[in-house]
């Protein structure tokens, strides 16, 4: 509480002389480390900066806690300018340190506390910093999880793995997540156990004077929770605090805090309806009046000399804070860019997304090639073809591109080569400018990858539009692309494998955000029945009434997706699986001729599998036929970004083998679904078949239901739902 004398005292004020007197700065902190320990990671201050921070902050400021500041802020009042200290969490530090600096200085700050932690259940972050400290050797080497040789030597790399890994954990669902940690516990072969605090640790904090507040139970990332568990974490922290600490809990902590990226307007509500009084966010700016207070923005000064803290706290006076409630009312105009230059599945994939937006969500535009349908789904307000064919312009640009292609001589060959494609790429800049005046996006989303979406990110950075990248292919390591790192506010990789490919490629941690496509569910099961395969190209496959298991290898006929190693393999072992039936389906693309296809055949013939593998051809809507099949394979020679063909087949209850490179290996996880073979060999890959084939004999139709729990989400609701908050994000803006 303050008193009449403190608030008369003042004098401080002149330091600070450029803050306007009515904004109210909070100060957010989490843990304090003492002196010669280390591995708090990024969210802990170290002992010495807190009390240099303390220190300027019981000099310049009247410090309150912050249902004090809500109550006092409105007032007249003399003195030094209001702030508060805030901390979130919960850690042991908070009793030590934190507690003894604090009542030297006679501060009173606020202390948001998850509460599982206080029933011995430590936070996520914890359990998975315990995790890093029992990693031994120099590399994390953990396909299930993403990483492929994540460097983890030195002290840096420590500190760049933690943070990585802490990113990728923190923007799942909270059961992925949980998932993820046990298994990681599972490998160190140990978890955290220790608790951050105890009823008495929070009794004798509030009989020093702190403010409690809640900070939910577990710690998730409420934009990625459906929403009755998200009530659940607000209502029942308070209640679990008012009950243990006989008091009222006025405040709330959305966890990590940053509007759009972590909270939406509808959580807000939920806070307001649970019965707190404020809510502390964690965006820049300062508590004016005008601000809301279930939005309080909060930082910290990270400076370390006397100007470089007044200097950040001034801007941060400045800032006008975020809110998510204040822009709820507009819908979000995005405008989707798909070239068509990226694969297939990149195409299918924003269908689906775009079929799964509520339309009072968003409003979208789209930019596709002219044979993509977008128009069906009810958010979609106009469609644009990217063809670039038409109008006289073309020529004139094919012509300078054609100079240009000749100037080597005159000029340097990196600068033409530039050149050359700057005049081709002209002419679909232009036209996305041209879309972009008319369509008026808040927000432009790239669709495939970064290097066939940078005239979609040149434009939103012309226009100054926040811009979203999807990765769907491994991030182009060339370094003269730097300025691609740049552009995007929020990278999308559709894998976690794809995740730590943007972190090698220098992509600030702080931009990314792993989501994996959803995938629509299917509409109709066939059972035990198998009617007949019908592939497109005539050379369908029979197998009605068959009752032998099917092991089908499903893909586009190219020479990556590794047909012939299927072949090869199906060569070593047929002798011993006579009663197994095994199916190559799918065609050669439009652009290839049908010399893969005759290589394919003829190795058949040569290795007298005949009758043992048959070509379906294309089939349509393979996706519900998947059901049919018992064994589905990949071969991919090249790791898969994601494998929509993967997700599906398990869906349904296939049994997958797959290589143990790319996003294969994080669905594979368990021998309940499937089986990894070392990518490239054909022996592997025929000793895995027999092990599918084997489990799959010996397994009921329940052990298969169970096989299509999908060890992540990709339930298409879900996946929309966090695609848009990604775009109220970036909309909002992210603080760094
Ligand atoms: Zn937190």
């Amino acid at each position: 509480m303050i008193g009449n004398e403190d608030i008369k005292a003042g004098g401080g004020w002149k330091m600070i002389p450029w803050v306007q007197p009515r904004s109210v700065n909070l100060f957010v902190f989490h843990s304090v480390e003492a002196k010669g320990q280390t591995g708090g990671g990024s969210w802990s201050t170290s002992e010495s900066l807190f009390q240099d921070q303390l220190d300027f902050i019981a000099e310049n400021f009247q410090v309150a806690t912050v249902s004090d500041v809500i109550n006092l802020r409105n007032k007249p009042r003399k003195g030094k300018p209001l702030a508060c200290i805030t901390f979130d969490d919960g850690d042991p530090s908070w009793m030590g340190l934190v507690r003894s600096e604090l009542a030297d200085r006679d501060l009173r700050a606020t202390f948001y506390v998850a509460t599982n932690q206080i029933f011995d259940r430590p936070i996520w972050h914890d359990r998975l910093r315990f995790c890093l400290n029992a990693i031994r050797g120099s590399k994390i080497d953990l396909p299930w999880l993403g990483t492929r040789n994540l460097p983890y030597a030195s002290v840096n790399e420590k500190l760049k793995a933690a943070d990585s890994l802490a990113r990728l954990m923190k923007y799942q669902a909270p059961e992925v997540r949980e998932r993820m940690l046990c298994k990681l516990e599972e490998f160190v072969g140990g978890r955290c156990e220790s608790s951050g605090l105890s009823v008495l640790d929070l009794r004798a904090l509030v009989s020093d004077g702190h403010e409690i507040g809640s900070h939910t139970k577990s710690h998730p990332i409420l934009t990625h929770c459906s929403d009755s568990f998200a009530e659940n974490e607000i209502f029942e922290s308070k209640e679990i605090l008012s009950d243990l600490l006989g008091q009222k809990i006025c405040s709330f902590s959305y966890p990590n805090g940053k509007p759009g990226l972590d909270y939406l307007a509808k959580h807000v509500e939920m806070v307001r309806k649970a019965g707190y009084e404020s809510a502390v966010a964690t965006a820049r700016g300062g508590l004016l009046s005008s601000t809301s207070v279930w939005e309080i923005p909060r930082f910290s000064p990270w400076g370390r000399t006397w100007f470089s803290k007044r200097r950040q706290v001034f801007i941060n006076s400045l800032f006008r804070s975020k809110s998510v409630e204040q822009q709820s009312g507009e819908r979000l105009r995005i405008l989707f860019v798909e070239n068509g230059s990226g694969f297939g599945g990149a195409v299918v994939a924003l269908q689906s997304l775009i079929q799964s937006i509520p339309d009072q969500s968003l409003s979208v535009g789209v930019v596709a090639g002219l044979d993509c349908n977008f128009k069906e789904a009810s958010c979609v307000e106009s469609v644009y073809s990217a063809s670039t064919h038409s109008g006289e312009n073309n020529s004139v640009f094919l012509f300078l591109s054609g100079v240009a292609r000749k100037l080597p001589r005159l000029v340097g060959k990196g600068l033409v080569g530039r050149l050359d494609d700057l005049f081709l790429r002209l002419p679909y800049f232009l036209k996305l400018l041209s879309i972009v005046v008319r369509f008026r996006p808040h927000v432009i989303h790239g669709n495939n990858e970064i290097v066939s979406n940078r005239e979609a990110m040149l434009v939103a950075r012309c226009m100054r539009i926040p811009y979203v990248q999807h990765v769907r292919g491994p991030f182009p390591k060339d370094t003269r692309l730097g300025y691609l790192l740049n552009g995007p506010s929020i990278f999308l990789p559709v894998s976690r494998w794809l995740y730590f490919s943007c972190i090698e490629a220098g992509v600030s941690v702080s931009r990314l955000m792993h989501i994996y496509d959803g995938v629509p569910k299917s509409s109709k099961r066939h059972g035990n029945k198998r009617p007949e395969l019908c592939g497109s190209q005539g050379d369908g496959a029979d197998v009605q009434g068959c009752g032998s298991p099917i092991v089908a290898m499903v893909g586009m006929l190219v020479p990556w997706k590794g047909q012939e190693l299927f072949i090869d393999a199906v060569g070593i072992i047929f002798r011993s699986l006579p009663h197994v039936k095994f199916l190559i389906v799918g065609a050669p693309p439009a652009y290839m001729n049908g010399e893969y296809k005759d290589r394919l055949i003829k190795k058949v013939q040569n290795l007298g599998l005949e009758g043992i593998i048959t070509f379906t051809g294309q089939i349509e809507d393979v996706a519900q036929k998947m059901s049919q099949f018992d064994v589905v394979v990949s071969a991919s020679i090249d790791p898969e970004p994601l494998g929509l063909v993967m997700i599906e087949a398990m869906r349904e209850g296939c049994y997958f083998v797959g290589p143990d490179h790319g996003a294969t290996a994080e669905f594979i996880d368990s021998r309940d679904r499937g089986v990894l073979f070392k990518s490239g060999s054909a022996q592997a890959l025929a000793e895995a078949l027999e092990v599918a084939i084997n489990y799959r004999s010996f397994t009921d139709a329940n052990t298969r239901d169970a096989a299509k729990n999908l060890p992540i989400e990709v339930d298409m609701a879900t996946h929309a739902a966090r695609v848009v908050a990604v775009h109220e994000a970036a909309f909002v803006g992210l603080d760094a």
